[in-house]
């Protein structure tokens, strides 16, 4: 196991591109997870075994994912919680229909544009997530709830049952989430009365192996059982929730309870696409992923990538064009489409990809990307382009074969350090650009009340030439989760690999700026041939959690990433 790195993996700017929400905690070999009837792939044994209880009392996928949320709110709650958000895909087997369900935080009515500005300028990022003013309505209970009232099979109060019964009687604190909370680097965790005592007792950073105990989270978590997420979204916790962000000691927030109890989650269409012979699919907007994966997949489908080698530098130089002009669109086009009338279909259509792919070479010299021109002169014309002017993936399919896709998160490791009645609230307002114009042009990803922040997050299927599901896959990482789920769904579809052979491959990315290249891995060699075609090349930490689930030959691959604590069971 490697050391934890704070340089690399945590930078200070307020720059989006720039910004890690997660820090490096190490790498464990994992071997491929084989089964026939189910599976499970969470990023904590613990979240992953409630799962597999849920599935064993004849769960579908959806209740196995509520558990699931559930159990990480305990164990793993640097990441991801009811504090926060979430997008899940649900794949219906027998239906053969897929349904996507966007539970993103929402921006309170009080925000406005210059919500993370001050004296004229951005707020640093650090300085900005930390407290109330950060806190977006949280999403993901709602979405589970939406979710489960079309497609669950056992009734709500039955899938928190594993979750109450560890808050009360302690979990084993893990090595990650230890290392976390004694790096001490969140500018709130130590500072908040009910996160500093729950995770520093003593004053002491909570250790790797002690039994502890969540009893206000098992309380909740007991009456979001008896009584929906409502309990969450209206009533006493709700006005707690109120109460912790407007006055938290640093940054108070202006939250409403209407705000709370207007949150709705969204079932929206997905994004789909032909790539090769395969479908991929993914997240519409506030997400960007399911448009980014699927552009950097389309941009590179001309070239015979199979006869490469995954680190071979020229199929790298590849790669890291498409990627650049995918974050390029990315920047320029893509926000809460409930706000933005975006043309989700002329960022994916095969025409427009087609001409933009036209311009990446093999040896072609590196070159930032600028944004492609999708939308016709008519389009422009009628204001239908844009504006004018630590997160935890979670893969699961049941006996039936439906099919779960989760990413789920509170954005920073800690989310915004307030902690209200055992779990952490969310600091996703800090994925809006702070700078609500760029020259005389307003950003499409600006703060507005109501609005859903862009998300990165990209929980992906992928199906084949019959239609049936072959991947479920998903990973946290910031922005760089495109990146990362491009790279692992080329892994299987073009290289052959088995998922976890995918998900083990050295990591690289390119946001629209600099090559990085996976520290301690077979990338670093990449560092010469690249920068002899210009890039700008860093060796850094590059932590990807991908949790998949491949299906082949009629048996289920679940496949971890070494890079985090995740398993896959199942039977
Ligand atoms: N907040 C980020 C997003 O929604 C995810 C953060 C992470 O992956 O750690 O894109």
């Amino acid at each position: 196991m490697s050391l934890i790195s704070t340089s690399a993996a945590l930078a200070q700017s307020a720059s989006i591109e720039t910004r890690e929400p997660e820090a490096n905690t190490g790498f464990e070999q994992k071997q491929a997870f084989l089964s026939d009837n189910y599976m499970v792939v969470a990023a904590n044994p613990y979240a992953s075994w409630a799962g597999k209880n849920i599935i064993e009392k004849g769960g579908s996928a959806i209740d196995a994912a509520i558990a699931v949320q559930a159990m990480l709110t305990l164990v793993e709650p640097q990441s991801s919680g009811i504090g926060g958000g979430a997008f899940i895909l649900y794949w219906d087997n027998q239906n053969k229909q897929l349904h996507t369900f966007d539970g993103r935080e929402t921006a309170p009515e009080q925000v406005n544009p210059y919500w993370f500005m001050q004296n004229n300028k951005a707020m640093p990022w650090l300085d900005a997530l930390v407290g109330g003013m950060s806190v977006g309505v949280p999403g993901a209970l709602r979405a589970l709830e939406l979710a489960h009232n079309q497609h669950g099979k056992l009734p709500w109060k039955t899938l928190f049952t594993d979750a109450v019964q560890t808050a009360n009687e302690g979990f084993k604190v893990s090595p990650r989430l230890a290392k976390l909370v004694a790096l001490d680097y969140h500018p709130g965790l130590r500072e908040f009365a009910g996160s500093s005592t729950y995770f520093f007792p003593g004053g002491m950073p909570l250790k790797a192996g002690v039994n502890k105990k969540n009893k206000p989270l098992a309380k909740t978590l007991h009456n979001i059982a008896r009584h929906g997420a409502d309990y969450l979204y209206t009533g006493s916790l709700a006005k707690k929730i109120v109460d912790t962000v407007n006055h938290a000691p640093v940054n108070p927030g202006k939250i409403s309870l209407d705000d709370l109890n207007a949150y709705t989650a969204v079932e929206r269409g997905a994004v789909c696409g032909p790539y090769r012979d395969r479908k991929i699919c993914g997240m519409a907007p506030p997400s960007s992923g399911g448009i980014n994966v699927y552009q950097i997949l389309k941009l590179l489908e001309k070239f015979d990538i199979a006869s490469y080698s995954p680190l071979d530098p020229e199929f790298v130089n590849l790669f890291v064009q498409a990627s650049a002009m995918t974050y390029a669109d990315r920047e320029a086009y893509i926000a809460d489409t409930d706000f933005t009338n975006l043309p989700v279909a002329s960022l994916i259509n095969p025409p427009y990809l087609t001409r933009r792919a036209q311009s990446i070479k093999v040896d072609k010299k590196w070159r930032k990307a600028r944004p492609g021109k999708p939308f016709s002169e008519a389009q422009q014309h009628h204001g239908m382009t844009p504006e004018q002017p630590n997160t935890s993936h979670v893969s699961i399919i049941d006996k039936q074969g439906n099919a779960v896709s989760m990413t789920t998160s509170i954005e920073f490791m800690f989310g915004s350090g307030l902690m209200v009645e055992g779990f952490l609230l969310n600091n996703q307002l800090t994925d809006f650009s702070f700078n609500p114009v760029q020259g005389v042009n307003p950003v499409p990803n600006r703060v507005e009340p109501h609005k859903r922040p862009r998300s990165s997050m990209s929980p992906t299927m992928v199906f084949d030439q019959t239609g049936a599901l072959e991947l479920v896959i998903g990973s946290p990482g910031g922005s760089r989760i495109i990146d990362y789920v491009a790279q692992t769904v080329i892994g299987v579809v073009d290289f052959d690999l088995n998922v976890q052979e995918a998900i083990n491959l050295p990591r690289i990315t390119n946001r629209n700026d600099y090559t990085a290249l996976e520290k301690g891995t077979a990338a670093q060699d990449l560092a010469q041939p690249l920068e002899a075609l210009g890039h700008r090349v860093k060796i850094i930490d590059l932590n990807s959690g991908l949790h998949g689930i491949q299906i082949k030959d009629g048996h289920y691959i679940g496949g971890a990433d070494p890079r985090r604590e995740g398993v896959a069971v199942g039977q």
